[in-house]
């Protein structure tokens, strides 16, 4: 599974000031115009719009403002250029993070988290490890008629951005998971296969967790599935299978957001 970077800027609109040079009309008529555009624009000046502010700052925008796409709430958000050129870019929404705001967080490893999202972000390790173990209670739960999960040999670590980098270019086991958020490596030691399962920190729950059951997954095909029919399934095959099984459990966590995320990225 390959998760999407979730900066995205699209576009930017310039909104340009009233001209007011024009001349032509009689200063009469200018009267009557004006008077009717301001009770055609009435109700929407009156009625301020989150577009109309930035949503890293929270100030009104004029002139420029970048189009950007918050990767946590899946819409279209305004940026204002100050923000969008003094402030890192939240590594959960993808928007400017404000770091003077109460609330913002940066992890060691760099990574910034804006203060909405610092809020509900998991950030202790051991928070982390309880979600990852009730997450794997969770697919028992769900799928013990069809798939029992290894259990007493499965390592969990949560890891920094630096250290799942760090995974991703020196793997040497036989089998890993190059999913950005987590990694599982698999490896086989006289006849006995052993399992270790990474995760992100400062993920968001509902990220977390599927991450989490993502990974799980792997480990349940490396146990059960010969390294033969592993060949022919394919890479996207099992990847695929994975994401299948991580949109189950939030299916019958009722996590919609989620699930639409998922299959975003299918
Ligand atoms: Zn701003
Ligand atoms: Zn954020």
């Amino acid at each position: 599974m390959s998760r999407p970077q979730p900066r995205a800027v699209h576009l930017f609109e310039v909104v340009s000031p009233p001209d007011h040079s024009h001349g032509g009309a009689s200063p009469r008529h200018l009267v009557w115009f004006w008077l009717w555009l301001a009770c055609l624009a009435l109700p929407s000046t009156l009625v301020a719009t989150d577009s109309d502010h930035c949503a890293a700052c929270g100030e009104v925008t004029f002139g420029k403002v970048y189009l950007v796409t918050d990767a946590v709430t899946a819409e279209k958000v305004s940026v204002c250029t100050i923000c969008e050129a003094i402030y890192p870019n939240c590594f959960l929404c993808g928007l400017p993070a404000k770091t003077n705001a109460p609330g913002f967080v940066r992890l060691p490893d760099g990574r910034s988290i804006c203060a909405r999202d610092a809020k509900t972000a998991i950030l202790g390790e051991d928070d982390s490890l309880r979600i990852c173990s009730e997450v794997r209670d969770g697919l028992d739960r769900l799928l013990w008629r069809f798939m029992a999960f290894p259990e007493t040999n499965v390592t969990l670590a949560i890891v920094d951005r630096v250290h799942l980098q760090d995974l991703f270019k020196f793997a040497g086991n036989d089998y890993h998971c190059p999913n950005v958020w987590g990694y599982t490596q698999s490896s086989t030691n006289q006849g006995r296969i052993v399992h270790r399962v990474s995760v992100l920190s400062g993920l968001l729950p509902s990220w977390f967790k599927a991450t989490c059951a993502h990974e799980y997954t792997h480990t349940w095909v490396h146990q059960h599935i010969s390294s033969h029919r592993k060949e022919t399934l394919g890479r996207d095959a099992e990847e695929g299978f994975c994401e299948l099984v991580s949109y189950l459990l939030m299916d019958a966590e009722h996590d919609e957001a989620e699930k639409e995320m998922i299959l975003r990225n299918a």
